[in-house]
């Protein structure tokens, strides 16, 4: 018997049909006698909906409004699934993010869990009702409703299993486990049993879309274990087959973990690089180009400054591709002029391929047999970027799929490990 958290991302919950096989796939196991709460999406396409009623309205809707709005996909979601689990004869109750005392700060759009009354979840479970949670959703201190972000389901999935402290939260989505790589752009990407939460933190962050990076995050800091796991089986399969399933996160003192120094290969094709030329190299200089794009609320992810040679140096940083053209404005009006320097070249055809794996700690060379399968292929690596676990590379994104087959390759992915 188990204590534990279903959640259903979008597709899953996409037709009536899927519905009814969600609630049968619950029910099954709550006959089992495991105690389930279930946070599910919006039905697939909902919140893009709802969210371009508003646009046709205004382009700069009122954020708490948009929040207001998008949040009622998921209570749609909730009744209806209710509905489907009682005409199984099982007993389920919908409750909102603000109904289940889930509370946010005021970030409309994006707004953060700060806490979340769980009791009643409990009761509920322990008099044999299975609670149906709206994903993505709470409440602030003032009562104003809230969304999490979009993808934010999986974060509230994380946190209530949190707050309940379940065994496992069990993500079911439309893949069916996290994969070494994207399967779409190499046919001989496999599925991990395994990956530490750490590792899955950087895969996230750095473009695998299959979890919201923040329900990591949550799983991190409160050690909840997630699996993510397709809910295309059969909703009958054995409920012994099923628990194993999937990708389980585990953490890093765990014994399980598949020892491979690489864990997995992400790419982002989001990325666009930026260079100013011929800056004088003396100290503040980076302050004074980093200073102006943050305060125009861009975010800069990878950066080079060269070495200088006559005084004078370059200095590149990359920047979301949406942010591209504010970022160079911002750099052509105001940085070039205030610091003399020589011209502002701009190149959205770049990527960032990263290799990612807890092994990188412990072992050495891991960057050289990077560099050399890039080499081999013949692609230039325009910037680099490291940290304990992770290498990142900036290249021209005609290469990406090619670095990324290369890399899988190289670092032994298409394997299974020993
Ligand atoms: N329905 C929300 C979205 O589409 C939240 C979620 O599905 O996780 O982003
Ligand atoms: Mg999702």
């Amino acid at each position: 018997m188990s204590l534990v958290v279903h959640k259903y991302g979008g597709t899953s919950m996409g037709s009536i049909e899927r519905i009814k096989s969600v609630a049968k796939r619950v029910a099954k196991w709550h006959a089992a006698g495991h105690k389930v709460i279930v946070v599910p999406s919006a039905m697939s396409g909902e919140t893009n909906r709802l969210l371009g009623l508003a646009k046709e309205i205004s382009a700069d809707a009122d954020p708490r409004e948009l929040d207001q709005i998008a949040s009622t996909g998921e209570q749609v979601s909730v009744g209806l699934l209710a509905i489907a689990l009682q005409s199984l004869g099982v007993k389920a109750k919908s409750y909102t993010g603000w109904q289940t005392g889930i509370k946010t700060d005021s970030s409309f759009t994006k707004a953060r869990i700060e806490s979340i009354d769980a009791q009643h979840l409990l009761d509920d479970v322990n008099n044999g009702i299975v609670p149906i949670v709206t994903g993505f959703q709470g409440v602030d201190s003032k009562g104003n409703i809230t969304t999490l972000g979009r993808g934010g389901s999986d974060t509230q999935a994380v946190a209530v299993a949190a707050a309940i402290k379940a065994d496992e939260c069990l993500i079911y989505t439309d893949v069916d486990a996290i994969y070494t790589t994207d399967p779409r752009v190499v046919a001989e990407a496999r599925p991990l049993k395994v990956i530490s939460f750490e590792e899955m933190f950087e895969l996230a962050s750095l473009g695998s879309k299959v979890l919201q990076i923040r329900s990591v995050e949550f799983a991190g800091k409160y050690k909840v274990p997630v699996r993510v796991l397709s809910s295309f089986t059969e909703h009958d399969i054995d409920i012994a087959v099923e628990s194993k399933s999937g990708t389980l996160i585990t953490f890093e003192e765990d014994e399980q973990m598949e020892q491979a120094v690489v864990a997995g290969i992400a790419f982002n094709r989001d990325e666009a690089k930026i260079t100013l030329r011929g800056v004088p190299d003396s100290p503040g200089i980076a302050y004074k180009i980093v200073g102006p794009i943050g305060e125009a609320n861009v975010d800069i992810d990878m950066i080079v400054q060269n070495i200088g040679e006559k005084g004078t140096t370059d200095f590149s940083f990359t920047v979301h591709r949406n942010e591209f053209k504010k970022a160079m404005e911002v750099l052509e009006s105001q940085v070039r002029p205030a610091l003399g320097a020589k011209e502002v070249v701009g190149d959205d055809k770049v990527c960032k391929v990263s290799i990612v794996g807890i092994g990188m700690r412990s072992h050495v060379g891991i960057a050289a047999t990077m560099f050399k399968a890039l080499a081999d292929e013949n692609i230039n690596i325009q910037m680099i970027t490291t940290s304990e676990i992770k290498t990142s590379v900036l290249v021209e994104d005609k290469y990406m799929e090619l670095a990324v087959r290369a890399l899988h390759k190289a670092f032994g992915l298409d394997q299974p490990p020993a």
